[in-house]
């Protein structure tokens, strides 16, 4: 499945949207509400398991974007 992050242009925050057959229209910052979002480079899913990958949990403290960080075990 393909999981897309976005990047709030309001709040300036990160989060991941799992995209399931949609355009993207429509989406909103879990964050702000706000619709004023811009899509980011997607990375591969992380593996399931991880929490249950809850939207609220997509963001990391700090702005650490997980991209290339070594998640993967
Ligand atoms: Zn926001």
């Amino acid at each position: 499945m393909p999981i897309y992050e976005y990047l709030c242009n309001k709040c300036g925050k990160n989060f991941e949207y799992l995209q399931m057959g949609g355009d993207g229209s429509g989406i909103q910052c879990p964050h702000c509400q706000s619709g004023d979002i811009s899509r980011l480079m997607s990375c591969f899913a992380t593996s399931p398991g991880q929490g249950g990958g809850g939207l609220g949990m997509a963001s990391a403290p700090g702005g650490g974007h997980k991209c290339g960080s070594g998640g993967f075990s």
